[in-house]
């Protein structure tokens, strides 16, 4: 029996709360009707066989889990057909594109069953509208590549590793950004599988408001199985350079960070700037910027929105050039192998507005906080980084018909991403980043400088993202909940994920 209770959250807005009396049914069994209903098929794979192990694995071990049977849909029919299944009978399930969350369960599950996207990869170009429509399941490698021989590219990973459907829900930071806003904007339309298995299209006509809930919703309305994207130039060649300073240089990387989030970024908006800090073991930490640049660059004379850090003007560069007048794909290729998979890994990010004073305590909470018995552990690795989100992000992002996220003035993302080579130091690890989190906001607080967004894909497992994109998004996506997923199968259901208040 099942009863749906309105209630009133304390904000005054009105959420679905469900309450059920329904029992899950044992993962096992689920995964045993699954193999019925795709009898003969090889698409539902338990433990023992061969497929399962290489369908498992994570591009960090600390996410992984062990799926019950792991399914591989050919098309969106197939996904139609389990959702159906698992609607009826109750059965838990989670849903993975490219597996890059390093949050454990978001991706995976333990009790239930995996839907992996993986066989789900097509990419085609229609010249004729300029749109490319891109399987869930593909990962952005592929993509680049299929679409380079039409001179276009789409919004997608600076490491091309990463799968479609997780970064693209998630609203998608590219090395576009500052021209083409979140990458989720840049979406024409998505065919989406509902609870109960009934497959729609959406986009700003069509189903318009679970179109804009979709972009920053993640999982919570569906599976998503093609996501049709707007294409842009890639005629011209792009560009991509580590900068490396050391600590002595650091005031003035954060006084150029400064300039570049108040309005450098708009400026020049081919230009693209992570600005980060790392620490390798028990080394001391550098100042490591990743820079690109949608154009011809020169590092003898580059853009001048380039130039104080090349110049001197910040001391003592070290530039490498890892991409010179290439493509996006090589880029994002290269960076995909700088960050290699297999290592143990978390995340968590706090939003600021900018201010430089703000920059160097952040900066100088994560050296504190970097205590000799972390650095001493085995494979131990942090980084401290933070980007711009500028005007024209913010206004390209708008034109598109707007995102769930809530950001309409320019902020700056913080993340912090520890590694580590020990399952044993996992606590220690989540618990480091933990505190940080809470002593970089309670900073920014104190710094007045507080903004309230936490970017979804760079949340933390002990993070709750979809609250902070602000009340009138919070009520949108909680009304379109209730009317395309009345149930809540992509709540209750899927256990693991970011998740809507109330849901
Ligand atoms: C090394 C590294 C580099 C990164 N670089 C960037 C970057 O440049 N820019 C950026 O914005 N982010 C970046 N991220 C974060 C990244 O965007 C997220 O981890 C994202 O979730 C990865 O997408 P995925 O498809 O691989 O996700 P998965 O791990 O497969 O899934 C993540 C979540 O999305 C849900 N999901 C996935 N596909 C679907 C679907 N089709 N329908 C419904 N729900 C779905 C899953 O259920 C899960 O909850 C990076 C992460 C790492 C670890």
């Amino acid at each position: 029996m099942l009863s749906h209770v309105p209630v009133l959250l304390g904000s005054g807005l009105i959420a679905g709360s469900y309450a059920f009396s329904l029992q899950f049914t044992s993962p096992t069994t689920c995964c045993s009707l699954l193999g019925t209903e795709f009898n003969g098929e090889s698409k539902v794979f338990s433990p023992q066989s061969a497929e399962y192990g290489p369908l498992n694995t994570y591009w960090t071990p600390a996410a992984q889990q062990s799926p019950t049977c792991i399914f591989t849909p050919a098309n969106t029919q197939d996904v139609s057909r389990a959702v159906k299944l698992f609607t009826r009978k109750n059965c838990q399930f989670a849903i993975r594109s490219g597996g890059h969350s390093y949050n454990p369960g978001w991706a995976g599950i333990i009790n239930g069953v995996l839907i992996s996207l993986s066989d789900i990869d097509d990419v085609t170009y229609d010249s004729q509208t300029g749109l490319a429509s891109v399987g869930a399941g593909s990962r952005w490698t592929n993509v680049y590549g299929a679409l380079l021989p039409y001179g276009v590219t789409v919004l997608g990973g600076r490491n091309s590793d990463l799968g479609v459907g997780g970064y693209l829900t998630g609203g998608g930071i590219s090395y576009y950004a500052n021209e083409r806003g979140w990458a989720t904007d840049n979406i024409h339309s998505v065919e989406i599988v509902l609870a109960g298995g009934r497959i729609i299209t959406a986009n700003r006509t069509q189903h318009s408001e679970l179109f804009r809930c979709i972009k920053g919703g993640s999982s919570n309305y569906g599976v998503i199985t093609k996501f049709v994207l707007e294409t842009v130039d890639a005629s011209t060649p792009f560009n991509a350079v580590s900068m490396r300073y050391p600590a002595s240089s650091t005031n003035e990387v954060l006084a150029a960070a400064y300039n570049y989030c108040t309005g450098g970024s708009d400026s020049d908006p081919k230009s693209h700037v992570i600005f980060s800090a790392s620490i390798n073991g028990t080394q001391e930490y550098f100042n490591n910027l990743l820079m690109a640049y949608n154009g011809v660059f020169d590092v003898a004379n580059p853009a001048p929105i380039f130039e104080p850090y090349f110049d001197g003007t910040i001391p003592n560069p070290t530039p490498f050039v890892f991409a010179a007048n290439t493509t996006i794909k090589y880029a994002t290729d290269w960076l995909s192998v700088r960050q290699a998979p297999g290592t143990r890994y978390t995340m968590g990010t706090v939003s600021i507005y900018a201010d430089v004073e703000l920059f160097k305590t952040l900066r100088n909470i994560w050296i504190a906080e970097t205590t000799p018995d972390l650095q001493a552990k085995s494979g131990f690795f942090t980084e401290f980084a933070f980007q711009p989100v500028g005007q024209k992000w913010i206004d390209f992002s708008a034109s598109r018909g707007d995102n769930s996220l809530g950001i309409t003035s320019p902020i700056v993302v913080v993340w912090t991403q520890p590694r580590w080579n020990s399952a044993s130091d996992d606590v220690d690890m989540v618990s480091y980043v933990n505190r940080m989190l809470g002593l970089f906001e309670q900073a920014a607080k104190d710094a007045g400088k507080f903004a309230n967004l936490k970017y979804l894909n760079y949340g933390g497992r002990n993070q709750d993202p979809i609250p902070t994109y602000g009340q009138q998004n919070i009520l949108r996506m909680q009304l379109n909940k209730a009317r395309y997923d009345p149930l809540n199968v992509f709540g209750r259901l899927v256990p693991g994920g970011f998740k809507i208040p109330g849901f």
